[in-house]
C-alpha cells in the first residue's frame, strides 16, 4: 500500500482538505482522533499519563481530563514532549495495522496527522503533503470552530514546527487560504499520486 502522508498546522485545513480525497474515494486515517481514542481506552497510555501528568488527568469515568491536560502541556513543552513520546508510538502501531487491513484496495491511502513532521512518523510514509494557510486566516478559523481565545490559539500554533519548515519535508503542497480552489488542488495531486505509481 502507497502511504501518503498528509500534515499542516493547526488551522491549516488538513481535515478538510482530507475529505476532498475521501470523496475521491481514498481512505484517510485520522491520527490525531485516533489519539485522542487511544488517550481513553489503552491502558498501557492512561497508566503512563497518569504518571506524567498526575491522576486529575483523568475522571473517574476513565475518560480524560482534556482540559486539565491541554492546560499543562500547552504550557511547558517538555511535558508536551514527553505526552507525546506516549501516545505517539501507540498511535504508529494503531496506523500501521490500519495500513496493512487495507490490503491493497486502493491506490494509496492518507494518514493525516497535525505533528507528523516533528513526530517523525513522516518517514513511515512514501511521500508527503503539507497544507498551508496563512498564520491569521488559521487564527480565526480555530477561534470560531473551538471558542478558544486568540491567544491560546497562537500559543499552540507556537508550540508548533513553523509552516516554513514543513514545507521543506513536501513532496507537495497545498495552499487552503481561501482563495485557491482545494478541490482542485486536491485533483491535481490525486492524479500525480496515479501517475507516478503507474511508472
Ligand atoms: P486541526 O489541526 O486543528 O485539527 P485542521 O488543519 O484539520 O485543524 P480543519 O479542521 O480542516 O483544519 O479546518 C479548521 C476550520 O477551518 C474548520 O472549521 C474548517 O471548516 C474551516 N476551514 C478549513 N478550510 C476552509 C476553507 N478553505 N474555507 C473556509 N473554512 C475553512
Amino acid at each position: 500500500m502507497l502511504k501518503i502522508g498528509i500534515t499542516g498546522g493547526i488551522g491549516s485545513g488538513k481535515t478538510t482538505v482530507c475529505k476532498a480525497f475521501e470523496a475521491l474515494g481514498i481512505p484517510v486515517y485520522y491520527a490525531d482522533a485516533e489519539a485522542k481514542k487511544i488517550l481513553s481506552s489503552d491502558p498501557a497510555v492512561k497508566r503512563s499519563v497518569k504518571k506524567l501528568l498526575g491522576d486529575q488527568s483523568y475522571f473517574s469515568n476513565g475518560k480524560p481530563n482534556r482540559k486539565y491536560i491541554a492546560a499543562l502541556v500547552f504550557n511547558d513543552k517538555t511535558l508536551l514532549a514527553k505526552l507525546n513520546e506516549i501516545v505517539h508510538p501507540a498511535v504508529a502501531l494503531h496506523s500501521s495495522r490500519w495500513f496493512e487491513s487495507l490490503k491493497n484496495e486502493y491506490p494509496y491511502a492518507l494518514k493525516e496527522a497535525a505533528l507528523m513532521i516533528e513526530s517523525g512518523s513522516y518517514k513511515e510514509m512514501h511521500q508527503l503533503i503539507v497544507v498551508t494557510a496563512p498564520e491569521n486566516i488559521r487564527i480565526q478559523r480555530v477561534v470560531k470552530r473551538d471558542k478558544l481565545s486568540e491567544e491560546e490559539v497562537k500559543k499552540r500554533i507556537q508550540s508548533q514546527m513553523p509552516e516554513m519548515e514543513k514545507l521543506k519535508y513536501a513532496n507537495f503542497v497545498i495552499c487552503n487560504d481561501g482563495e485557491n480552489s482545494v478541490i482542485l488542488q486536491v485533483w491535481n495531486i490525486h492524479q500525480k499520486i496515479l501517475k507516478r505509481k503507474a511508472h
